[in-house]
């Protein structure tokens, strides 16, 4: 952990109730953090369990009350304190980022500012959680609506926003009056615990924030599906596993939030400004090495401008720096492990045996962490590497004739997460804004999320929305007051 500033911001262990816990119990006392650049050990974490998991729900549920009935605007100064500890550590959060999921340090700050965003608008939304008068059918009665927290929300999030993945989640419950109880992804744990050291100096009380890390994924999932104390789940991940924590949370009829994969289109129409559709290109496909849920992952071009796209495109991918996100001037890393890795070089090798060309790339990098970027022409929408998500830096490029035709074309998914496209006719504009069946459309525009915006899918990428003025509706439940008797 070199050139960590505050070395208190590296942590070992679980945070549960204001405590770092650590427990000697289980088979696997710890968990190796790697740095995926490297493959070198960064430090290793003890591995918490269904113990933990049960402490941290149980300090949640107690801390409930007392954290729910402040004020939102004392709820609101202990968020901007926790917003403003962040963005002052933005370096060593970024640092600690950076060695355990790999992205580029320049990326990596990014992420810190764009959670703590979250952070900052949450504290300020949980002032404007207004209640309803309706008027009531007879008029001895008065109609009153109220929204509360709903209770204590269990999360469970991925490695591949480490900091900003949380900190969407438990802004939006701690600014709505919730207490909060995540699992990070075992592969980077470093990111939330720096978060909960953070929390705690931001005088955030105890069992309000609570991080369990361990790898029994499917064990401590199973209390934070299940566990009656908790009302919410919120999950990002996968399709397959939002599907099976999805059944979980039915035993207890819990209200779930699911921020699941996707299948993102990018189309470029005929009359599109070339150089900015490349711009966007570049910036929704590999930031993160491609491993984002909203990152594109077809890249549709109109049949009469394939030729200059792909040209000034390939040029574009092959500017990028590959390497260990800490040097200077490196602008792609490694992906997460090197599974992921050959995850990707199976679906190209899939695709050139069905009759794609690599014009860039395709071959793994540095080490066995990396994958160069790619790009693939002459790529069909029935292709394997079409229907799922690469989660890698390789592009398929894909042609098309008419709008018609690309938006039978992009729509062609189960996911139904981001879709991007450019075009400066505004009918087309409107018509194929409203055609597209995804959450979120980047518009002549490839960076798509912030604070702001609510961030979500449909389809099977998943419900809920998070960020935004209609992020805080997951956390609340409506109460309606029926005041009667009022006749004289
Ligand atoms: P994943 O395999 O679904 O894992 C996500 C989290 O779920 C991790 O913490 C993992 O723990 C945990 N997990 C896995 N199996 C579990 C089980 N049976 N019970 C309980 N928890 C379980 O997904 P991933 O590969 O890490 O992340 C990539 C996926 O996330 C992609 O599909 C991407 O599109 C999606 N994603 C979506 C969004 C969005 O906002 N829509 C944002 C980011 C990512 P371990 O770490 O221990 O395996």
């Amino acid at each position: 952990m070199q050139d960590i500033k505050d070395g208190q911001l590296v942590k070992n262990c679980s945070y549960i109730n204001g405590k770092w816990h650590a427990s000697s119990s289980e088979a696997h006392a710890e968990i190796e953090v790697i740095n995926p650049a490297t493959g070198a050990l960064v430090t290793r974490v003890n591995n918490a369990g269904i113990a933990e998991t049960e402490l941290a729900v149980q300090a949640a549920k107690n801390a409930l009350k007392m954290w729910s009935s402040k004020s939102a605007n004392e709820r609101s100064t202990l968020m901007r304190n926790w917003f403003n500890l962040m963005m002052q550590h933005q370096d060593d959060l970024s640092r600690i980022l950076t060695i355990e999921q790999g992205k580029p340090l320049a990326e990596a700050k990014g992420e810190i500012a764009y959670g703590a965003a979250f952070i900052e608008w949450f504290a300020e939304e949980g002032k404007r959680i207004y209640g309803d008068t309706i008027p009531a059918p007879s008029g001895d009665k008065r109609i009153i609506v109220i929204k509360q927290p709903i209770g204590v929300v269990a999360a469970i999030t991925p490695w591949n926003f480490p900091n900003a993945m949380i900190a969407r989640k438990a802004a939006a419950a701690l600014g709505a009056g919730c207490t909060f109880v995540v699992r990070p992804a075992t592969q980077t744990p470093l990111s939330a615990l720096a978060m909960a050291e953070l929390a705690e100096r931001a005088g955030i009380p105890a069992g309000v924030f609570n991080v369990v890390v361990g790898d029994d994924a499917h064990g401590m999932g199973k209390i934070l599906t299940e566990h009656p104390d908790v009302s919410k789940f919120t999950f990002t991940g996968s399709t397959p596993v939002g599907k099976a924590l999805i059944r979980q949370c039915a035993t207890t009829v819990k209200k779930v939030s699911m921020e699941l994969g996707g299948n993102a289109p990018f189309i470029v129409f005929d009359d599109a400004d070339i150089d900015a559709a490349i711009s966007g290109a570049m910036v929704s496909k590999y930031r993160n090495a491609g491993q984002t849920c909203i990152c594109t992952n077809r890249i549709f071009v109109q049949e009469n401008v394939l030729t200059a796209f792909t040209e000034k495109f390939v040029a574009a991918v092959d500017a990028l720096k590959i390497g260990n996100g800490l040097t200077k001037g490196v602008t792609i890393g490694p992906m997460i492990n090197s599974d992921a890795v050959a995850d990707v070089a199976k679906l190209v090798k899939d695709s050139v045996a069905a009759g794609a060309k690599v014009v860039l790339g395709g071959k793994q990098g540095e080490n066995e962490s990396f994958y160069q970027p790619t790009v693939l022409t002459n790529v069909t929408n029935d292709m394997p590497i079409a229907h799922n998500e690469i989660f890698g830096p390789v592009s398929p490029i894909i042609s098309f004739k008419n709008e018609c035709e690309v938006i039978a074309m992009a729509n062609n998914t189960e996911f139904g997460l981001a879709a991007y496209f450019y075009s400066r006719d505004i009918g087309r504009i409107w018509r194929v804004a409203e055609g597209l069946e995804f959450g979120m459309i980047g518009i002549n525009e490839g960076l798509i999320s912030n604070a702001a915006t609510p961030f979500g899918g449909i389809k099977q990428s998943g419900n809920g929305r998070e960020g935004s003025k209609y992020g805080l509706d997951d956390y609340l439940e409506i109460k309606y007051l029926c005041l009667g008797g009022l006749d004289k």
